[in-house]
């Protein structure tokens, strides 16, 4: 039996996790963490009673560790085959490296991890003989799409569904609310990550991700818009031939893959019937932050910092109401504009520009409306 951890065990992707792992016979649920909701976790628990509990954002006396250090700490008792990173946003960066000390396999489902960390992360996971095989749905894809795959590969394509306003007029965009974006279409995520589709912030960071993970040059990385959401991504060979991959838009799948991988498991029993599939260029007057994600690249590692920090404080400003839905690439667009560092070496000083970026970004959210 592989031995797993589950960090991020109550959020979408977490939970997501544990119902395949709970399907799954060959693995054993370890350890599982989570930031504050403990009840949810102590809930969970009892379908997993081998595994250990951390808490990273509150004091517990029922969970087996609490604190700054708990994830650490229940990695380095529990010494796992596999750890799935399911944990949102920045903080997913200092616990995937911590995971790849301990453990074999990143099953990463956060990509803020490799957008932030880039070359040093990518770098210091190979260094902790740990592999990396992406649950994000589209670099999924991607992954598939390279394996054996001997052939050049001229292009890598990212499908994006476009978020829930897609239809809307652009001139209506400022005035969307929160619960119109949250509507999702296609897929069943969290709260960043679906505004983040909406804006496309989300395709942007996929972008970073998509060239740091495969070591790609960013030219040769692209996005179209596929409503449908049944293709995850493609790759252009040098023949001219075009490999899709499709498969059903949930994230089980993804999920199962990266854990059994180089196996496949059948998962479920249910046939989704095809019909259309369409695909269009993004418009970049409704996505500008599609645009703005090739000029942060180029812009070097602080700017990549500041382009995913500068958007979870937007979105969560967005989300409370106290911005416009088109305010949240205003302030990114604001705060890439100072000056940033090109390169950084370790975790401290991406932390330093994380820090220094969002202070910038919530200054502006206050001055803003
Ligand atoms: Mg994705």
């Amino acid at each position: 039996m592989k031995r797993i951890v589950v960090l991020g065990a109550t959020g979408t992707i977490g939970r997501m996790s544990l119902n395949v792992l709970k399907r799954l016979k060959m693995f054993e649920v370890v350890g599982m963490s989570a930031n504050k909701n403990f009840e949810t976790l102590l809930k969970t628990k009892k379908d997993f009673p081998s595994a250990l509990t951390a808490l990273t954002g509150i004091k517990n006396e029922e969970v087996n560790f609490y604190g700054k250090d708990s994830i650490e700490k229940l990695l380095e008792s529990t010494q796992p085959d596999q750890v799935i990173v399911g944990i949102a946003g920045f903080a997913g960066l200092k616990y995937a490296l911590s995971a790849a000390r301990y453990s074999k396999r990143l099953c990463l489902a956060n990509k803020e991890s490799i957008v932030a960390g880039g070359k040093f992360f990518i770098e210091s996971v190979k260094k902790s003989e740990c592999e990396i095989i992406p649950v994000d749905s589209e670099h999924n894809a991607v992954f598939q799409l390279l394996d054996g795959e001997k052939s050049r590969v001229d292009s890598i394509i990212l499908t994006a569904s476009g978020g829930a306003v897609r239809n809307v007029p652009l001139r209506g965009l400022r005035d969307v609310s929160p619960q119109m974006v949250l509507k999702h279409p296609i897929w069943n995520m969290g709260a960043r990550i679906t505004v983040d589709s909406a804006t496309m912030f989300n395709k942007g960071l996929e972008i970073m991700e998509a060239r740091f993970l495969f070591d790609f040059p960013i030219e040769k990385i692209k996005a179209v818009l596929h409503p449908q959401g049944k293709i995850h991504a493609m790759i252009e060979l040098e023949d001219g031939t075009f490999k899709m991959h499709a498969s059903k838009a949930d994230m089980r799948i993804p999920i199962s893959y990266a854990l059994n991988y180089p196996k496949r498991i059948k998962l479920f029993d249910d046939f989704t019937p095809f019909g259309n599939v369409t695909f269009e260029k993004p418009d970049f007057k409704r996505y500008p932050a599609l645009k703005l994600s090739y000029e942060a690249l180029k812009d070097g590692d602080g700017a990549r910092v500041v382009y995913n920090a500068a958007d979870e404080v937007a979105v969560d400003a967005f989300l409370k109401k106290q911005i416009r839905f088109t305010d949240i690439y205003e302030i990114v667009l604001k705060v890439l504009q100072k000056k940033w560092p090109k390169t950084l070496k370790n975790y401290e000083d991406i932390e330093e520009v994380d820090k220094k970026s969002r202070i910038l970004a919530e200054e502006m959210v206050n001055t803003c409306c």
